[in-house]
């Protein structure tokens, strides 16, 4: 992952069917036509899983990267009904999983839940977006930090772990909702999270940074000023390839 390298991640949740691969030809369209910025960014796409095959296939050694959205906490194979491994995602050519969206921990994934599954994750060699984020009422209460911190400390045991992590710092109050934080609330949350970590695990190393949460061409004009930040997860504004491509153009404008 190079140093300066920014992401623009697409979570497609519960969304999309095979001819929605069109969506992503079209990003691939503009990528590959924005000679100017386009090596300064990656474009990552998480379809669901019934996608993953025929995209990663199509996008093989092409400038998109195909993710999951999620994995299950074992591997290989077992007796877990309606479950995917690590091991079974990564046999399909996928290199990315997106872990610890907080859909999926208000599903009932615990901290313990999501140690397993980046162990898993980087035991096959796939790269992790790690989300994180403070809900309504730790942000009422001031938690947010304390809240991220402890979110961080207990999934990610090994400093090892760390190069194959993006952090994705996703305030549940703002996802879908439309309500972002200002840039000044941004800008110092992530500095304090980058410091956290490289404390924590004695690296020199900056962690790569993400922020998610009602990303937009609008929205995302208040992020750019933030050096700190290496990129976005955008959720609803990805499965329109105007709306995913308009973020990126904003961004560079
Ligand atoms: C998300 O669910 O990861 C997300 C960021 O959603 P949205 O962009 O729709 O707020």
């Amino acid at each position: 992952m190079g140093k300066d390298m920014r992401y623009f991640i697409g979570n497609w949740k519960m969304f999309g069917i095979p001819s929605s691969i069109k969506i992503i030809n079209r990003i691939n369209q503009y990528y590959l036509k924005d000679k100017k910025n386009n090596n300064k960014y990656k474009i990552v796409i998480a379809p669901p899983h019934t996608l993953l095959e025929s995209f990663s296939n199509k996008f093989k050694n092409k400038s998109i990267i195909i993710s999951a959205q999620n994995c299950y906490e074992k591997d290989f194979y077992g007796a877990y009904t309606g479950s995917i491994s690590p091991f079974m995602i990564r046999k399909v050519g996928i290199k990315y999983i997106i872990i610890g969206h907080s859909e999926n921990r208000a599903n009932g994934e615990t901290d313990k839940i999501l140690k397993e599954k980046i162990s898993l994750a980087v035991k096959n060699n796939i790269n992790i977006i790690f989300c994180i984020g403070e809900n309504k009422k730790h942000k009422a209460k001031k938690l947010t930090i304390k809240v991220l911190k402890k979110q961080i400390s207990k999934a990610i045991i090994n400093k090892n772990f760390l190069k194959k992590i993006l952090i994705a710092y996703e305030p549940v109050w703002s996802i879908g909702s439309g309500k972002t934080p200002s840039t000044e609330e941004l800008t110092k949350n992530v500095k304090l999270l980058k410091q956290f970590i490289k404390k924590r695990y004695k690296t020199r190393k900056d962690v790569k940074f993400l922020y998610g949460g009602s990303v937009d061409s609008k929205s995302i004009k208040n992020f750019k000023s933030i050096q700190k930040l290496d990129g976005f997860l955008i959720g609803g504004a990805s499965k329109s390839s105007k709306k995913f491509i308009d973020i990126i153009k904003n961004f560079y404008k």
